[in-house]
């Protein structure tokens, strides 16, 4: 459990992301978890890399309506403090932080307040020894070292935690995870450490971490993008969407558009991303610009639009023709067909016909 959230077993796979404002402002760090609670993120970390930070992080726990994991490199007085301070978890490397003594005390801490650990294993920072034992990052080497922290935690009888192997290198970390994954049978938290900026990142995380999700190997997800932590979550959705692992919100479906379109496809889809983001019900919109695969798509959704001659487009709902709609208004009519169509889903309790399929 990182605080109510199961992780691992039968547990859905779990969207993580990671807050960029300075901890220490407590104010800015709530403002942006908001909004990635908005986008439906389930689990947040934070980075404690000061006393001021795991100060800030009792406001922030008090106010974030998910767990937070604190994140502690090195420093093991900031891992107490935050486990003081009401971390769900804490991530931490067991075996880069010195003495016997003080793993003692992080693990007694943890156990005191509830706390999960996450063993964050990176390619970018192997031990020292492993990376001379094996001459470079492999995932020989991942594994070793997540395979000591795992034990420091075990020869203490502490058994909440969950562990990563992350490498930008997407074989590399692919590899990593696949090899341990026949070794443990702890959760896994998966990520493409660094993959890049949205669109390269976007692409690059979708195949490591979408592949590894295909194999049955992962537990919990977080997409590392250079861009805002709301945007890593959205793509996590996405990912697992397309798996059909877990579904939130509106799939939508539409087309590249081409000459034969009958109204803006592209422009239209865009502007009803931005607008339908507060939909959380699991539901399917069709957007297609005409009808060489508009009907056959919109028969296999909850609501289709098929661009029609003469600015006339046709709207189905839950796969049959119910009306017509012209380009003026046509947004709004779109967004409040979708609200109705969750408000409905909600109400009944039941499965949408695409998010079904
Ligand atoms: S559905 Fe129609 S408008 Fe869209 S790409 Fe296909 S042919 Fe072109």
């Amino acid at each position: 459990m990182i605080g109510n959230v199961p992780v691992g077993g039968d547990a859905p796979v779990t969207v993580q992301t990671m807050t960029n404002t300075a901890t220490s402002d407590a104010v800015a760090t709530i403002d942006q978890i908001r909004r990635c609670e908005d986008a439906g993120v389930d689990i947040i970390r934070v980075s404690c890399p000061d006393v001021e930070s795991t100060v800030a992080l009792k406001q922030i726990v008090r106010a974030a309506r998910v767990p937070i994991v604190a994140d502690i490199h090195f420093h093991y007085k900031r891992a107490l403090e935050a486990a003081d301070a009401g971390a769900a978890c804490l991530r931490i490397n067991p075996g880069n932080i010195g003495s016997a003594e003080r793993v003692n005390e992080v693990v007694n801490a943890a156990k005191a307040n509830g706390c999960a650990i996450r063993i964050g294993v990176n390619a970018g920072s192997l031990e020292k020894d492993l990376l001379e034992k094996y001459g470079e990052p492999c995932p020989e080497a991942l594994v070793e070292s997540a395979l000591d922290h795992i034990k420091l935690l075990q020869d203490r009888d502490f058994h909440e935690f969950k562990v990563a192997v992350k490498a930008s290198d997407l074989f590399l970390a692919v590899a990593a995870y696949q090899q341990l994954a026949d070794q443990v049978d702890c959760p896994l938290h998966l990520g493409i450490t660094e993959a890049g900026g949205f669109v390269g990142g976007t692409v690059k995380s979708a195949i490591g971490i979408g592949s590894l999700l295909w194999y049955g190997i992962g537990d919990t997800i977080r997409v590392s993008l250079s861009a805002e932590p709301e945007e890593e979550v959205r793509v996590g959705f996405e990912i697992l969407k397309s798996l059909g692992i877990r579904n939130r919100g509106v799939r939508v479906v539409s087309c590249p558009s081409c000459a034969r379109q009958g109204f803006d496809v592209i422009r239209t889809v865009q502007a009803l991303e931005e607008r339908l983001q507060h939909i959380r019900t699991p539901m399917s919109l069709s957007v297609l610009g005409c009808v060489v695969n508009g009907p056959g798509e919109a028969r296999e959704t909850d609501i289709g639009i098929t661009g029609g001659g003469a600015g006339k487009h046709m709207v189905y709902l839950s796969g049959v023709t119910d009306h017509h709609i012209q380009d003026e208004g046509m947004i709004d009519h779109i967004v409040k067909l979708v609200e109705a169509k969750a408000a409905q889903i909600e109400a009944a309790g039941g499965i949408a016909v695409g998010a079904a399929a």
